[in-house]
């Protein structure tokens, strides 16, 4: 659980490469998270090369290997787990709403049609079209390390030049001229000794893990969807669904922070998708505090299942049809870019001559890191009465490139933004344009033959559909 006493993260100076070590205080052992490229360990396998790879296969890290591999660029896309999808499909997280005008992303999701309501078959539609695209997938296979070539005159750091892969016939090292890091926790900038910072300013807490699950034996016809809507349909004694159940979690009948039980349509009518299920003061970079959130979160649901079938209309039947792979964590590690996206840019519809994502609809989406419910988003109902709606805002090129890394860019949930504006760029259709965008910028970059930092962001915007900077009556630059 997190240590609330260093809720920021300390940085320290690594000896090697004279770099910023997030963590390195307390935790000793991450200091040996790179190898300099040149000295393999003994006993190794040749180095694969290639000339993008991209770590994590969720939906920012399939939008950049696509990218990149349609422009030419020899692409390989490594993935941990079995399937594609990334939180997404492996976490049961199939809400896709389009919350961003750019064209390239507005075209990507007409291809996910009909496969973003069923996770059963999304991670197989992702392979396709990663594959159409010309780009090598990679599962089960873990970033461990990264390859880094020592600061160069005139660099803006070290380089990252590969990684260096734990996979079931041990270590594999693939070397490549830009790295994209979708990892959702910035795994490779992480390792690399990337500056970052953790949660909201004020403690450090993150948002809460939510375990996912699917019911099915739903009486569609009896539900309050069916009868008027969850938000106008009242009970007996006048109240809401969510007064009803945050009064059952103060009565003890609900886990302490399950002040909030949601339900989604899902693949068929007599099922539902249920987000409810609230761990929270979890780091989920921490496997003891991911075990915990694990085990925790699957203990909630048969308390939460007595209390639909109990309550909700319709559910009197119903049966857990599905649990996730994993357990869904919202917030880990935002990363030091060129510019860091400010909550009040978003609320501002603030406007960049460098944007790589524009019209950026997604609210500020906060589950309560210190208590039951949301603190900010969606609902109109949620305690705190705040319910921010951003204005269309760009997402500008400096998020995407960390501050003091060569060779590497930043895409999805661990882009460079504060706390409120993450809870917006998180939704999963601006983590793919994010990663859209990366890649095509790993393939520019080479093309211009400059770091991603010196990158000329035009040929970026013209591949995915942005309007012309000088076109954006307000804009302003991140690059320097
Ligand atoms: C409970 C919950 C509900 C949500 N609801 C919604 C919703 O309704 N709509 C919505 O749009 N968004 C929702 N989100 C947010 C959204 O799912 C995420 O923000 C989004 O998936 C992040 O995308 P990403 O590609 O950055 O990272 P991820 O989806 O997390 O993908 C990262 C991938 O990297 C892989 N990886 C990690 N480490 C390594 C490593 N060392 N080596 C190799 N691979 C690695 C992981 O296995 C994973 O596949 C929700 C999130 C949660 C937790």
């Amino acid at each position: 659980m997190i240590d609330r006493s260093s809720p920021t993260r300390a940085a320290a100076t690594c000896p090697t490469c004279s770099i910023l070590f997030a963590l390195s205080k307390t935790r000793p052992n991450d200091r040996k998270g790179h190898i300099v490229v040149n000295s393999p360990p003994p006993g190794s396998k040749p180095p694969l090369r290639f000339e993008v790879i991209v770590c994590g296969g969720g939906p920012a890290g399939i939008c950049a290997a696509i990218t990149a591999a349609e422009t030419g660029r020899r692409t390989l896309l490594v993935e941990a787990a079995g399937r594609l999808g990334g939180t997404g499909v492996n976490a049961l997280v199939n809400q896709i709403r389009r919350w961003t005008d750019t064209s390239y992303v507005e075209r990507f999701l007409d291809r996910l049609d009909g496969f973003v309501d069923d996770s059963e078959f999304l991670d197989l539609r992702y392979a396709d079209l990663v594959q159409e695209a010309g780009a090598e997938i990679l599962l089960h296979a873990t970033v461990g390390e990264t390859v880094l070539r020592p600061v160069a005159q005139g660099s803006g750091g070290p380089t990252v030049a590969g990684v260096r892969l734990a996979t079931p016939s041990g270590p594999l090292t693939v070397e490549a001229e830009r790295v994209v890091d979708a990892s959702g926790d910035g795994v490779v900038a992480f390792l690399a000794g990337a500056a970052f910072d953790c949660g909201r300013p004020e403690d450090g807490l993150m948002q809460p893990a939510t375990i996912m699950f699917r019911v099915g034996g739903v009486d569609h016809p009896a539900t309050m969807e069916a009868r008027g809507g969850r938000g106008s349909y009242r009970f007996p004694d006048g109240s809401t669904w969510d007064q009803l159940t945050m009064a059952a979690c103060a009565r003890g009948e609900l886990p302490p922070n399950v002040g909030k039980v949601r339900t989604y349509p899902a693949e068929r009518r007599d099922e539902r998708y249920i987000n409810a299920t609230q761990i929270n003061h979890v780091d989920g970079t921490d496997p003891f505090d991911l075990t915990h959130a694990e085990l925790e979160g699957r203990r909630q649901v048969p308390v939460i299942m007595d209390f639909l079938r109990r309550y909700a209309p319709g559910f009197a039947d119903a049966y857990v049809s599905l649990m996730p792979a994993v357990v869904g964590i919202r917030e880990t590690r935002r990363f030091r870019g060129l510019y860091t996206l400010r909550r009040e840019d978003c609320l501002t519809g603030r406007r960049w001559d460098d944007a790589v994502v524009t019209g950026c609809r997604a609210p500020i989406d906060i589950h309560n890191p210190d208590g039951p419910g949301q603190v900010e988003g969606v609902s109109k109902e949620h305690p705190a009465g705040r319910d921010p709606a951003p204005q269309p805002y760009d997402i500008p090129y400096g998020c995407l490139v960390p501050e003091a890394l060569d060779g590497l860019l930043l895409a999805g949930r661990c882009i460079s933004g504060d706390h409120g504006a993450h809870a917006s760029y998180r939704w999963q259709s601006l983590c793919m344009a994010t990663g859209a965008a990366a890649g095509f910028a790993a393939a520019a970059s080479l093309d211009q033959n400059v770091q991603p930092r010196d990158l000329d962001i035009r040929p970026v915007q013209n591949a995915l559909g942005i309007v012309r900077p000088q076109d954006a009556s307000n804009a302003e630059g991140t690059q320097p």
